[in-house]
């Protein structure tokens, strides 16, 4: 997977250019796969998903590599905090019913 090295959109294999920004293809820099930039954003993401979506917001363009890590963090944060609030009801319901 390679990505403009201008404004950092993914570049699928048939552009020749970016279609965000215009800029050709052929001096593009290779980046990994493996996104070794956000992991510290995608920490925060996880703890605050509210401060990785607006961090996502800001640094999409500029710094998509750690705007990816905390948008991926706010993601799971939010599903781990629903899941988390699911499950403390259930538990308070089902204390209710034994009568405890
Ligand atoms: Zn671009």
């Amino acid at each position: 997977m390679e990505f403009c090295i201008d404004c950092g959109k993914e570049l699928s294999d048939k552009e020749m250019r970016c279609t965000r920004c215009g800029r050709p293809r052929n001096n593009q820099k290779v980046l990994p796969v493996v996104n070794k930039g956000g992991f510290g954003w995608f920490l925060i993401g996880t703890l605050a998903p509210i401060a990785g979506l607006v961090l996502y917001l800001m640094w999409r363009i500029e710094k998509p590599r750690a705007a990816k890590g905390a948008g991926l963090g706010a993601i799971i944060g939010s599903i781990l905090f629903v899941v988390l609030y699911i499950a403390m009801i259930v538990f308070i319901v089902f204390i209710e019913r034994e009568g405890y």
